[in-house]
Protein backbone atom coordinates (compact mmCIF):
# COMPACT_ATOMS: atom_id res chain seq x y z
CA UNK A 1 0.00 0.00 0.00
CA UNK A 2 1.25 3.39 -0.78
CA UNK A 3 1.90 5.88 2.17
CA UNK A 4 -0.49 8.16 3.31
CA UNK A 5 1.25 11.75 2.85
CA UNK A 6 1.85 13.79 6.12
CA UNK A 7 0.16 16.90 6.63
CA UNK A 8 1.69 18.94 9.01
CA UNK A 9 -0.57 21.51 10.34
CA UNK A 10 0.66 25.05 9.58
CA UNK A 11 2.79 24.05 7.10
CA UNK A 12 3.40 22.73 3.45
CA UNK A 13 2.60 19.22 2.92
CA UNK A 14 5.92 17.81 3.89
CA UNK A 15 5.62 14.48 1.10
CA UNK A 16 3.65 14.26 -1.97
CA UNK A 17 0.85 11.66 -1.98
CA UNK A 18 0.71 8.99 -4.37
CA UNK A 19 -1.00 10.77 -7.30
CA UNK A 20 0.82 13.34 -7.38
CA UNK A 21 3.91 10.86 -7.42
CA UNK A 22 1.93 9.43 -10.38
CA UNK A 23 1.82 12.72 -12.17
CA UNK A 24 5.10 13.89 -11.60
CA UNK A 25 5.92 10.30 -13.29
CA UNK A 26 4.01 10.83 -15.95
CA UNK A 27 5.23 14.51 -17.21
CA UNK A 28 8.56 13.41 -16.24
CA UNK A 29 8.35 10.56 -18.81
CA UNK A 30 6.49 13.09 -20.99
CA UNK A 31 3.16 10.88 -21.02
CA UNK A 32 1.56 14.26 -19.59
CA UNK A 33 2.11 17.55 -21.22
CA UNK A 34 -0.73 19.44 -19.37
CA UNK A 35 -2.81 18.13 -16.63
CA UNK A 36 -6.80 18.28 -16.84
CA UNK A 37 -8.86 16.62 -14.43
CA UNK A 38 -12.31 16.59 -14.29
CA UNK A 39 -15.33 15.85 -11.36
CA UNK A 40 -17.92 13.74 -12.93
CA UNK A 41 -21.08 13.75 -10.85
CA UNK A 42 -24.01 11.68 -11.62
CA UNK A 43 -27.20 13.93 -11.19
CA UNK A 44 -28.84 11.50 -9.33
CA UNK A 45 -28.83 13.39 -5.61
CA UNK A 46 -27.25 16.68 -4.11
CA UNK A 47 -23.34 16.28 -3.67
CA UNK A 48 -22.14 15.44 0.13
CA UNK A 49 -18.67 15.62 1.51
CA UNK A 50 -17.06 12.78 -0.31
CA UNK A 51 -17.84 14.71 -3.07
CA UNK A 52 -16.51 17.79 -1.90
CA UNK A 53 -13.33 15.56 -1.32
CA UNK A 54 -12.99 14.44 -5.24
CA UNK A 55 -13.64 18.16 -6.23
CA UNK A 56 -11.36 20.03 -4.01
CA UNK A 57 -8.61 16.95 -5.17
CA UNK A 58 -9.04 16.77 -8.85
CA UNK A 59 -9.50 20.84 -8.66
CA UNK A 60 -5.91 21.08 -6.68
CA UNK A 61 -4.17 18.80 -8.38
CA UNK A 62 -5.11 20.81 -11.91
CA UNK A 63 -4.15 24.48 -9.77
CA UNK A 64 -1.12 22.60 -8.65
CA UNK A 65 0.23 21.84 -11.96
CA UNK A 66 -1.36 25.26 -14.31
CA UNK A 67 -3.83 22.45 -16.05
CA UNK A 68 -7.33 22.63 -16.66
CA UNK A 69 -10.44 21.23 -14.45
CA UNK A 70 -13.64 20.83 -15.69
CA UNK A 71 -16.82 20.10 -14.42
CA UNK A 72 -18.75 17.19 -16.58
CA UNK A 73 -21.91 15.22 -15.33
CA UNK A 74 -22.21 11.67 -16.37
CA UNK A 75 -25.66 11.61 -17.39
CA UNK A 76 -25.80 8.48 -19.23
CA UNK A 77 -28.04 6.36 -17.49
CA UNK A 78 -31.44 8.92 -17.95
CA UNK A 79 -33.63 6.96 -15.38
CA UNK A 80 -32.84 8.65 -11.90
CA UNK A 81 -31.45 12.22 -13.50
CA UNK A 82 -33.06 15.15 -12.87
CA UNK A 83 -32.74 18.94 -13.96
CA UNK A 84 -32.97 20.12 -9.83
CA UNK A 85 -29.87 17.58 -9.48
CA UNK A 86 -28.00 19.62 -12.03
CA UNK A 87 -28.67 22.68 -10.81
CA UNK A 88 -28.09 22.03 -7.39
CA UNK A 89 -24.51 20.47 -8.07
CA UNK A 90 -23.39 23.43 -10.35
CA UNK A 91 -24.16 25.79 -7.52
CA UNK A 92 -22.62 23.22 -4.83
CA UNK A 93 -19.29 23.16 -6.98
CA UNK A 94 -18.91 26.95 -7.61
CA UNK A 95 -19.55 27.75 -3.91
CA UNK A 96 -16.41 24.94 -2.82
CA UNK A 97 -14.87 27.67 -5.22
CA UNK A 98 -13.57 24.73 -7.74
CA UNK A 99 -13.23 27.11 -10.84
CA UNK A 100 -14.26 25.25 -13.73
CA UNK A 101 -13.13 26.09 -17.10
CA UNK A 102 -15.71 26.71 -19.87
CA UNK A 103 -18.96 25.74 -19.87
CA UNK A 104 -20.77 23.04 -17.65
CA UNK A 105 -19.90 19.78 -19.79
CA UNK A 106 -22.81 16.48 -20.34
CA UNK A 107 -21.38 13.37 -21.42
CA UNK A 108 -24.46 13.00 -22.96
CA UNK A 109 -23.30 15.50 -25.43
CA UNK A 110 -20.95 13.18 -26.81
CA UNK A 111 -23.56 10.49 -27.39
CA UNK A 112 -22.98 10.96 -31.39
CA UNK A 113 -19.19 10.59 -30.57
CA UNK A 114 -19.70 7.04 -28.47
CA UNK A 115 -22.12 6.05 -31.18
CA UNK A 116 -19.10 6.53 -33.77
CA UNK A 117 -16.84 4.62 -31.28
CA UNK A 118 -18.90 1.63 -30.63
CA UNK A 119 -19.28 1.19 -34.66
CA UNK A 120 -15.56 1.77 -34.85
CA UNK A 121 -14.98 -1.38 -32.45
CA UNK A 122 -17.53 -3.26 -34.58
CA UNK A 123 -15.70 -2.18 -38.06
CA UNK A 124 -12.24 -3.41 -35.67
CA UNK A 125 -14.14 -7.25 -34.86
CA UNK A 126 -13.57 -6.01 -31.72
CA UNK A 127 -17.59 -5.59 -30.28
CA UNK A 128 -20.52 -7.80 -31.48
CA UNK A 129 -24.12 -8.00 -31.25
CA UNK A 130 -25.68 -10.10 -29.27
CA UNK A 131 -29.30 -11.29 -28.74
CA UNK A 132 -28.65 -13.27 -25.51
CA UNK A 133 -31.26 -12.16 -22.41
CA UNK A 134 -30.05 -10.06 -19.40
CA UNK A 135 -30.28 -13.32 -17.55
CA UNK A 136 -28.35 -15.45 -20.39
CA UNK A 137 -25.76 -12.88 -20.15
CA UNK A 138 -25.21 -13.21 -16.57
CA UNK A 139 -25.20 -17.60 -16.93
CA UNK A 140 -22.63 -17.36 -19.72
CA UNK A 141 -20.65 -14.82 -17.55
CA UNK A 142 -19.22 -17.82 -14.74
CA UNK A 143 -17.72 -16.87 -11.79
CA UNK A 144 -15.23 -15.95 -9.89
CA UNK A 145 -13.69 -19.47 -10.08
CA UNK A 146 -15.37 -20.63 -13.49
CA UNK A 147 -14.28 -18.99 -16.94
CA UNK A 148 -17.28 -17.54 -18.94
CA UNK A 149 -18.53 -18.73 -21.96
CA UNK A 150 -18.93 -17.65 -25.71
CA UNK A 151 -22.02 -16.19 -26.66
CA UNK A 152 -23.12 -18.00 -29.40
CA UNK A 153 -23.74 -15.06 -30.93
CA UNK A 154 -20.14 -13.75 -30.45
CA UNK A 155 -19.13 -14.64 -34.38
CA UNK A 156 -21.44 -12.66 -36.43
CA UNK A 157 -20.24 -10.90 -39.53
CA UNK A 158 -18.79 -7.15 -38.83
CA UNK A 159 -22.03 -6.43 -41.36
CA UNK A 160 -24.12 -7.93 -39.95
CA UNK A 161 -23.03 -6.55 -36.17
CA UNK A 162 -23.10 -2.99 -38.27
CA UNK A 163 -26.37 -3.71 -39.27
CA UNK A 164 -28.18 -4.74 -36.35
CA UNK A 165 -26.65 -2.28 -33.79
CA UNK A 166 -28.10 0.72 -36.41
CA UNK A 167 -31.43 -1.42 -36.10
CA UNK A 168 -31.33 -0.96 -32.38
CA UNK A 169 -30.23 2.74 -33.19
CA UNK A 170 -33.45 3.28 -35.10
CA UNK A 171 -35.36 1.44 -32.54
CA UNK A 172 -36.34 -2.04 -34.40
CA UNK A 173 -36.15 -3.79 -30.96
CA UNK A 174 -37.83 -3.59 -27.67
CA UNK A 175 -35.96 -2.68 -24.69
CA UNK A 176 -33.59 -5.25 -23.73
CA UNK A 177 -33.89 -7.54 -26.81
CA UNK A 178 -30.15 -7.08 -28.11
CA UNK A 179 -26.80 -5.92 -26.67
CA UNK A 180 -24.17 -4.41 -27.60
CA UNK A 181 -21.17 -6.04 -26.07
CA UNK A 182 -17.21 -5.86 -25.95
CA UNK A 183 -15.46 -8.76 -27.71
CA UNK A 184 -12.51 -9.39 -25.35
CA UNK A 185 -11.96 -12.43 -23.34
CA UNK A 186 -14.68 -14.44 -21.85
CA UNK A 187 -11.89 -16.59 -19.57
CA UNK A 188 -10.11 -13.14 -18.16
CA UNK A 189 -9.97 -13.36 -14.26
CA UNK A 190 -11.42 -10.02 -14.22
CA UNK A 191 -15.16 -10.52 -14.94
CA UNK A 192 -15.20 -7.16 -15.98
CA UNK A 193 -13.35 -8.39 -19.07
CA UNK A 194 -15.50 -10.99 -20.27
CA UNK A 195 -17.06 -9.19 -23.46
CA UNK A 196 -19.02 -6.56 -21.37
CA UNK A 197 -22.44 -5.17 -22.94
CA UNK A 198 -21.28 -1.92 -23.52
CA UNK A 199 -24.83 -0.59 -25.03
CA UNK A 200 -28.15 -1.38 -24.32
CA UNK A 201 -31.68 -0.80 -25.56
CA UNK A 202 -33.79 1.75 -23.63
CA UNK A 203 -36.99 3.63 -24.42
CA UNK A 204 -36.34 6.33 -21.74
CA UNK A 205 -36.11 10.03 -22.18
CA UNK A 206 -33.65 11.57 -21.26
CA UNK A 207 -33.11 15.00 -19.49
CA UNK A 208 -30.77 16.93 -22.03
CA UNK A 209 -31.26 14.83 -25.26
CA UNK A 210 -34.87 13.68 -24.98
CA UNK A 211 -36.53 11.58 -26.80
CA UNK A 212 -33.56 11.45 -29.68
CA UNK A 213 -31.65 7.90 -28.60
CA UNK A 214 -33.51 4.45 -27.34
CA UNK A 215 -29.75 3.23 -27.11
CA UNK A 216 -27.91 4.22 -24.08
CA UNK A 217 -23.97 3.37 -23.74
CA UNK A 218 -23.20 1.70 -20.46
CA UNK A 219 -20.83 3.40 -17.66
CA UNK A 220 -17.69 1.65 -18.42
CA UNK A 221 -17.43 2.19 -22.08
CA UNK A 222 -18.64 5.89 -22.17
CA UNK A 223 -16.59 7.17 -19.14
CA UNK A 224 -13.14 6.49 -20.97
CA UNK A 225 -14.57 8.07 -23.94
CA UNK A 226 -15.86 11.00 -22.27
CA UNK A 227 -12.09 11.61 -20.64
CA UNK A 228 -10.24 10.91 -24.01
CA UNK A 229 -12.64 13.42 -25.82
CA UNK A 230 -11.88 15.89 -23.49
CA UNK A 231 -8.45 15.42 -23.11
CA UNK A 232 -8.59 14.77 -19.15
CA UNK A 233 -4.98 13.80 -19.21
CA UNK A 234 -5.50 12.07 -15.35
CA UNK A 235 -9.15 10.57 -14.28
CA UNK A 236 -9.25 10.11 -10.83
CA UNK A 237 -11.70 8.24 -9.05
CA UNK A 238 -12.53 5.68 -6.26
CA UNK A 239 -11.19 2.62 -5.48
CA UNK A 240 -14.63 0.69 -6.31
CA UNK A 241 -13.45 1.14 -10.14
CA UNK A 242 -10.54 -0.19 -9.45
CA UNK A 243 -11.14 -3.36 -11.15
CA UNK A 244 -12.48 -1.56 -14.30
CA UNK A 245 -9.30 0.19 -14.93
CA UNK A 246 -8.41 -2.94 -17.22
CA UNK A 247 -11.31 -2.26 -19.59
CA UNK A 248 -11.39 1.19 -19.20
CA UNK A 249 -7.40 1.22 -20.41
CA UNK A 250 -8.47 -1.40 -23.38
CA UNK A 251 -11.45 0.93 -24.36
CA UNK A 252 -8.23 4.23 -24.58
CA UNK A 253 -6.42 1.52 -26.47
CA UNK A 254 -9.11 -0.17 -28.71
CA UNK A 255 -9.94 3.46 -30.11
CA UNK A 256 -6.73 4.51 -30.86
CA UNK A 257 -6.92 7.92 -29.04
CA UNK A 258 -3.44 9.99 -29.14
CA UNK A 259 -3.36 11.24 -25.47
CA UNK A 260 -5.02 8.39 -23.42
CA UNK A 261 -5.97 9.51 -20.36
CA UNK A 262 -5.03 7.31 -17.23
CA UNK A 263 -7.24 6.32 -14.10
CA UNK A 264 -6.01 6.86 -10.86
CA UNK A 265 -8.14 5.68 -8.12
CA UNK A 266 -8.05 6.75 -4.43
CA UNK A 267 -9.97 5.87 -1.50
CA UNK A 268 -13.50 7.25 -0.80
CA UNK A 269 -13.77 9.88 2.06
CA UNK A 270 -16.50 8.59 5.11
CA UNK A 271 -17.18 10.16 8.33
CA UNK A 272 -18.28 8.85 11.91
CA UNK A 273 -21.73 9.57 12.99
CA UNK A 274 -23.13 10.63 9.59
CA UNK A 275 -25.13 8.60 6.62
CA UNK A 276 -23.30 9.30 3.18
CA UNK A 277 -24.18 7.60 -0.03
CA UNK A 278 -26.43 9.54 -1.83
CA UNK A 279 -28.64 6.50 -2.24
CA UNK A 280 -29.07 6.32 1.87
CA UNK A 281 -29.63 10.47 2.18
CA UNK A 282 -32.22 10.16 -0.43
CA UNK A 283 -34.34 7.92 1.55
CA UNK A 284 -34.51 9.84 4.83
CA UNK A 285 -35.58 12.60 2.26
CA UNK A 286 -37.67 10.82 0.73
CA UNK A 287 -39.62 9.66 3.99
CA UNK A 288 -39.46 12.85 5.66
CA UNK A 289 -36.96 12.41 8.59
CA UNK A 290 -35.17 14.94 7.43
CA UNK A 291 -36.47 18.26 6.20
CA UNK A 292 -35.13 18.29 2.49
CA UNK A 293 -31.61 17.31 1.20
CA UNK A 294 -30.08 20.65 2.69
CA UNK A 295 -31.44 19.38 6.33
CA UNK A 296 -28.90 21.03 8.63
CA UNK A 297 -27.91 17.32 10.02
CA UNK A 298 -26.82 15.87 6.52
CA UNK A 299 -23.52 16.35 5.24
CA UNK A 300 -24.81 17.35 1.76
CA UNK A 301 -22.95 20.12 0.51
CA UNK A 302 -25.97 22.17 1.03
CA UNK A 303 -26.51 21.35 4.29
CA UNK A 304 -23.14 21.87 5.45
CA UNK A 305 -24.41 25.40 3.57
CA UNK A 306 -27.38 26.06 5.49
CA UNK A 307 -25.79 25.16 8.63
CA UNK A 308 -23.27 27.73 8.38
CA UNK A 309 -19.80 25.45 7.47
CA UNK A 310 -17.86 27.84 5.63
CA UNK A 311 -15.99 26.67 1.73
CA UNK A 312 -12.21 27.50 3.50
CA UNK A 313 -12.96 24.96 6.51
CA UNK A 314 -13.86 22.34 4.52
CA UNK A 315 -10.49 22.91 2.15
CA UNK A 316 -9.23 23.00 5.49
CA UNK A 317 -10.93 19.43 6.83
CA UNK A 318 -9.88 18.06 3.34
CA UNK A 319 -6.03 19.25 3.67
CA UNK A 320 -5.87 17.63 7.10
CA UNK A 321 -7.42 14.65 5.82
CA UNK A 322 -5.14 13.53 3.04
CA UNK A 323 -5.71 11.36 0.00
CA UNK A 324 -5.14 7.28 0.87
CA UNK A 325 -5.81 4.01 -1.13
CA UNK A 326 -7.13 2.56 2.53
CA UNK A 327 -10.71 3.13 3.47
CA UNK A 328 -11.36 4.40 6.91
CA UNK A 329 -13.62 6.65 8.48
CA UNK A 330 -12.38 10.26 9.81
CA UNK A 331 -14.09 11.78 13.02
CA UNK A 332 -16.74 14.01 12.08
CA UNK A 333 -14.84 16.27 15.29
CA UNK A 334 -12.17 16.76 13.14
CA UNK A 335 -14.79 18.86 10.69
CA UNK A 336 -16.06 20.85 14.15
CA UNK A 337 -12.67 21.64 14.61
CA UNK A 338 -11.39 23.02 10.74
CA UNK A 339 -15.19 25.09 11.26
CA UNK A 340 -14.04 26.09 14.37
CA UNK A 341 -10.77 27.58 13.87
CA UNK A 342 -12.21 29.54 10.33
CA UNK A 343 -14.66 31.26 12.66
CA UNK A 344 -12.82 32.47 15.27
CA UNK A 345 -11.11 35.64 14.30
CA UNK A 346 -13.74 35.92 11.44
CA UNK A 347 -17.00 36.16 13.32
CA UNK A 348 -18.32 38.81 15.86
CA UNK A 349 -19.03 37.79 19.41
CA UNK A 350 -22.44 38.43 20.26
CA UNK A 351 -24.58 38.37 23.37
CA UNK A 352 -27.28 36.03 22.92
CA UNK A 353 -29.40 33.76 25.97
CA UNK A 354 -30.25 30.39 24.96
CA UNK A 355 -32.32 29.87 28.36
CA UNK A 356 -33.16 33.11 29.48
CA UNK A 357 -33.93 34.35 33.49
CA UNK A 358 -34.91 37.46 34.29
CA UNK A 359 -32.37 39.38 36.33
CA UNK A 360 -33.21 42.73 37.77
CA UNK A 361 -30.73 45.22 39.27
CA UNK A 362 -32.49 46.79 41.90
CA UNK A 363 -30.73 49.98 42.31
CA UNK A 364 -30.39 51.12 38.52
CA UNK A 365 -32.98 53.79 37.52
CA UNK A 366 -35.77 52.62 36.36
CA UNK A 367 -36.51 53.88 32.24
CA UNK A 368 -32.09 54.09 32.03
CA UNK A 369 -30.56 53.17 28.75
CA UNK A 370 -26.81 53.04 28.33
CA UNK A 371 -25.03 52.25 25.48
CA UNK A 372 -22.33 50.17 26.24
CA UNK A 373 -19.12 49.62 23.87
CA UNK A 374 -18.73 45.52 23.41
CA UNK A 375 -16.03 44.85 21.18
CA UNK A 376 -16.68 42.38 18.45
CA UNK A 377 -13.52 39.97 18.66
CA UNK A 378 -11.17 40.11 21.21
CA UNK A 379 -8.94 37.97 19.09
CA UNK A 380 -9.58 40.26 16.21
CA UNK A 381 -9.74 43.92 16.54
CA UNK A 382 -10.26 44.72 13.51
CA UNK A 383 -13.38 43.77 13.07
CA UNK A 384 -14.26 47.11 15.94
CA UNK A 385 -16.86 47.05 18.35
CA UNK A 386 -20.68 47.82 18.66
CA UNK A 387 -22.92 49.65 20.87
CA UNK A 388 -25.46 46.98 22.98
CA UNK A 389 -27.93 48.50 25.45
CA UNK A 390 -27.83 48.22 28.74
CA UNK A 391 -30.44 48.52 31.87
CA UNK A 392 -32.55 47.75 34.89
CA UNK A 393 -34.29 44.52 33.50
CA UNK A 394 -31.90 41.32 31.47
CA UNK A 395 -31.67 38.30 30.61
CA UNK A 396 -29.06 35.77 31.96
CA UNK A 397 -28.50 32.39 31.38
CA UNK A 398 -30.59 29.95 33.18
CA UNK A 399 -27.54 28.11 33.86
CA UNK A 400 -25.63 31.31 35.19
CA UNK A 401 -27.71 31.37 38.41
CA UNK A 402 -27.17 28.47 41.09
CA UNK A 403 -29.40 29.08 44.34
CA UNK A 404 -27.09 26.23 46.45
CA UNK A 405 -24.13 26.09 44.36
CA UNK A 406 -21.22 23.58 44.59
CA UNK A 407 -17.73 24.29 45.67
CA UNK A 408 -16.32 25.98 42.60
CA UNK A 409 -19.40 27.66 41.16
CA UNK A 410 -17.96 31.11 40.53
CA UNK A 411 -21.44 32.18 38.84
CA UNK A 412 -24.01 33.75 39.85
CA UNK A 413 -25.55 32.34 43.60
CA UNK A 414 -27.14 34.57 46.78
CA UNK A 415 -25.00 36.89 47.87
CA UNK A 416 -22.25 36.69 45.15
CA UNK A 417 -20.75 39.37 42.96
CA UNK A 418 -20.13 38.75 39.01
CA UNK A 419 -19.06 41.04 36.47
CA UNK A 420 -21.59 41.25 33.42
CA UNK A 421 -19.70 40.89 30.33
CA UNK A 422 -18.53 44.28 29.27
CA UNK A 423 -21.04 46.19 31.96
CA UNK A 424 -20.49 46.31 35.30
CA UNK A 425 -20.07 44.13 38.69
CA UNK A 426 -23.74 42.87 39.93
CA UNK A 427 -24.17 41.44 43.47
CA UNK A 428 -27.51 38.76 43.75
CA UNK A 429 -29.49 40.37 46.65
CA UNK A 430 -33.01 38.58 46.09
CA UNK A 431 -34.72 35.96 44.21
CA UNK A 432 -38.55 35.00 43.04
CA UNK A 433 -39.66 31.74 42.65
CA UNK A 434 -42.83 30.24 41.14
CA UNK A 435 -45.64 28.13 43.20
CA UNK A 436 -43.40 24.39 42.09
CA UNK A 437 -40.37 26.29 43.42
CA UNK A 438 -38.66 27.54 40.48
CA UNK A 439 -36.50 31.07 40.24
CA UNK A 440 -38.45 33.03 37.92
CA UNK A 441 -36.45 36.17 38.74
CA UNK A 442 -33.18 37.14 40.25
CA UNK A 443 -32.63 40.29 41.43
CA UNK A 444 -29.31 42.39 42.08
CA UNK A 445 -27.35 45.78 42.71
CA UNK A 446 -24.66 46.96 40.75
CA UNK A 447 -21.75 48.93 41.43
CA UNK A 448 -21.78 52.02 39.12
CA UNK A 449 -17.57 52.11 40.02
CA UNK A 450 -16.93 49.08 38.26
CA UNK A 451 -18.08 49.61 34.76
CA UNK A 452 -16.03 47.97 32.02
CA UNK A 453 -13.15 50.17 30.58
CA UNK A 454 -13.54 52.42 33.84
CA UNK A 455 -10.49 51.30 34.85
CA UNK A 456 -11.80 50.50 37.80
CA UNK A 457 -9.42 48.21 40.17
CA UNK A 458 -10.72 48.24 43.46
CA UNK A 459 -11.97 44.19 43.99
CA UNK A 460 -11.76 41.37 41.56
CA UNK A 461 -15.09 38.52 40.89
CA UNK A 462 -14.33 35.69 39.57
CA UNK A 463 -17.45 35.16 36.63
CA UNK A 464 -18.00 36.80 33.97
CA UNK A 465 -21.73 36.35 32.66
CA UNK A 466 -23.15 37.45 29.45
CA UNK A 467 -26.27 38.87 29.24
CA UNK A 468 -29.49 41.09 26.95
CA UNK A 469 -31.17 43.45 28.07
CA UNK A 470 -34.96 42.71 27.91
CA UNK A 471 -36.76 45.51 26.85
CA UNK A 472 -35.02 45.33 23.16
CA UNK A 473 -33.95 41.89 23.47
CA UNK A 474 -35.24 40.15 20.26
CA UNK A 475 -37.11 36.67 20.67
CA UNK A 476 -35.32 34.09 18.02
CA UNK A 477 -35.80 30.11 17.59
CA UNK A 478 -32.50 28.54 18.00
CA UNK A 479 -31.61 24.73 16.79
CA UNK A 480 -28.87 22.68 18.56
CA UNK A 481 -28.01 19.71 16.69
CA UNK A 482 -25.94 16.23 17.22
CA UNK A 483 -25.37 13.54 14.87
CA UNK A 484 -27.75 12.20 12.99
CA UNK A 485 -26.61 8.73 14.32
CA UNK A 486 -24.65 7.66 17.04
CA UNK A 487 -22.82 4.71 15.74
CA UNK A 488 -21.90 3.26 19.40
CA UNK A 489 -25.99 2.24 19.24
CA UNK A 490 -25.62 1.05 15.91
CA UNK A 491 -26.57 2.76 12.70
CA UNK A 492 -29.42 0.81 11.59
CA UNK A 493 -32.11 -0.79 13.75
CA UNK A 494 -33.55 -4.10 12.55
CA UNK A 495 -35.98 -3.86 9.83
CA UNK A 496 -32.61 -1.57 7.91
CA UNK A 497 -34.17 2.08 8.98
CA UNK A 498 -31.15 4.31 10.31
CA UNK A 499 -31.54 4.38 13.78
CA UNK A 500 -31.88 8.16 14.00
CA UNK A 501 -29.84 9.66 17.29
CA UNK A 502 -33.22 11.62 19.41
CA UNK A 503 -31.03 14.53 19.98
CA UNK A 504 -29.91 15.10 16.50
CA UNK A 505 -31.69 18.33 16.69
CA UNK A 506 -33.07 20.37 19.61
CA UNK A 507 -35.23 24.00 19.35
CA UNK A 508 -35.67 26.27 21.15
CA UNK A 509 -38.28 28.24 20.90
CA UNK A 510 -37.39 31.23 22.24
CA UNK A 511 -34.23 32.59 22.91
CA UNK A 512 -33.38 36.17 23.49
CA UNK A 513 -30.43 37.90 21.37
CA UNK A 514 -29.25 41.36 21.90
CA UNK A 515 -30.87 43.86 19.21
CA UNK A 516 -28.57 43.72 16.04
CA UNK A 517 -28.94 39.97 16.18
CA UNK A 518 -32.30 40.66 15.01
CA UNK A 519 -31.32 42.54 11.43
CA UNK A 520 -28.97 39.54 10.95
CA UNK A 521 -29.87 37.95 7.12
CA UNK A 522 -29.83 34.91 5.75
CA UNK A 523 -26.85 33.11 6.03
CA UNK A 524 -25.06 35.83 8.23
CA UNK A 525 -22.89 33.51 11.03
CA UNK A 526 -21.51 34.80 14.69
CA UNK A 527 -20.30 33.51 17.93
CA UNK A 528 -22.86 33.38 20.59
CA UNK A 529 -20.96 33.92 23.59
CA UNK A 530 -20.19 30.64 25.49
CA UNK A 531 -22.46 29.02 23.11
CA UNK A 532 -20.90 28.30 20.06
CA UNK A 533 -21.12 29.64 16.24
CA UNK A 534 -24.79 30.18 14.98
CA UNK A 535 -26.12 30.99 11.34
CA UNK A 536 -29.15 32.51 10.44
CA UNK A 537 -31.03 29.79 8.68
CA UNK A 538 -32.12 29.94 4.97
CA UNK A 539 -34.77 28.35 4.40
CA UNK A 540 -36.83 29.51 7.91
CA UNK A 541 -36.01 33.22 8.95
CA UNK A 542 -38.30 36.16 8.09
CA UNK A 543 -37.19 39.60 7.91
CA UNK A 544 -36.59 40.54 11.40
CA UNK A 545 -37.40 37.17 12.42
CA UNK A 546 -34.26 35.05 12.27
CA UNK A 547 -33.65 31.28 12.97
CA UNK A 548 -30.45 30.25 14.01
CA UNK A 549 -28.61 27.03 13.60
CA UNK A 550 -25.92 26.09 15.58
CA UNK A 551 -22.74 25.45 13.55
CA UNK A 552 -20.70 24.15 16.21
CA UNK A 553 -20.51 24.42 19.89
CA UNK A 554 -16.73 25.85 21.06
CA UNK A 555 -15.34 23.27 22.92
CA UNK A 556 -14.63 20.10 21.30
CA UNK A 557 -13.21 16.98 22.59
CA UNK A 558 -11.48 16.51 19.35
CA UNK A 559 -7.34 17.34 19.81
CA UNK A 560 -5.18 17.94 16.45
CA UNK A 561 -2.35 15.32 17.36
P1 LIG B 1 -22.68 7.89 -3.79
O1 LIG B 1 -22.20 6.53 -3.51
O2 LIG B 1 -22.68 8.78 -2.61
O3 LIG B 1 -23.97 7.92 -4.53
P2 LIG B 1 -21.31 8.13 -6.26
O4 LIG B 1 -19.90 7.67 -6.33
O5 LIG B 1 -22.35 7.27 -6.81
O6 LIG B 1 -21.60 8.52 -4.75
P3 LIG B 1 -21.08 10.04 -8.34
O7 LIG B 1 -21.94 11.18 -8.67
O8 LIG B 1 -21.06 8.90 -9.26
O9 LIG B 1 -21.48 9.55 -6.89
O10 LIG B 1 -19.60 10.52 -8.02
C1 LIG B 1 -18.92 11.58 -8.59
C2 LIG B 1 -17.49 11.48 -8.17
O11 LIG B 1 -17.37 11.62 -6.77
C3 LIG B 1 -16.88 10.13 -8.53
O12 LIG B 1 -15.61 10.35 -9.08
C4 LIG B 1 -16.81 9.43 -7.21
O13 LIG B 1 -15.78 8.49 -7.20
C5 LIG B 1 -16.59 10.58 -6.24
N1 LIG B 1 -17.06 10.24 -4.89
C6 LIG B 1 -18.27 9.77 -4.54
N2 LIG B 1 -18.34 9.54 -3.21
C7 LIG B 1 -17.14 9.87 -2.71
C8 LIG B 1 -16.57 9.84 -1.40
N3 LIG B 1 -17.27 9.42 -0.34
N4 LIG B 1 -15.28 10.25 -1.26
C9 LIG B 1 -14.58 10.68 -2.31
N5 LIG B 1 -15.04 10.73 -3.56
C10 LIG B 1 -16.31 10.33 -3.78
MG1 LIG C 1 -23.06 6.73 -8.60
Amino acid sequence: MEKEPVNVPGTETVSRNFIEMAIDQDIKEGKTSQVCTRFPPEPNGYLHIGHAKSILLNYGLAQEYGGKFFLRFDDTNPTKEKTEYVESIVKDVEWLGAAYEGEVRFASNYFDQMYEAAVKLIKKGKAFVCDLTAEQIREYRGTLKEPGKNSPWRDRSVEENLRLFEEMKDGKYADGEKTLRAKIDMSSPNINMRDPVIYRVARMTHHNTGDKWCIYPMYDFAHPIEDAIEGISHSICTLEFEDHRPLYDWVVKELEYENPPRQIEFAKLYLTNVVTGKRYIKKLVEQGIVDGWDDPRLVTIAALRRRGYTPEAIRRFMELVGVSKGNSSVDYAMLDYCAREDLKLKKSRMMAVLHPLKLIIDNYPEGQVEYLDVPNNLENEELGSRKVPFGRELYIEQEDFMENPPKKYFRLFPGNEVRLMSAYFVTCTDIVKDEEGNVTEVHCTYDPETKSGSGFTGRKVKGTIHWVYAPTAVSAAVRLYENLVDESKGVYNEDGSVNINPNSLTVIEDAKLEPDLGKAESGDSFQFVRNGFFCVDSKDSQPGAPVFNRIVPLKSSFKLK
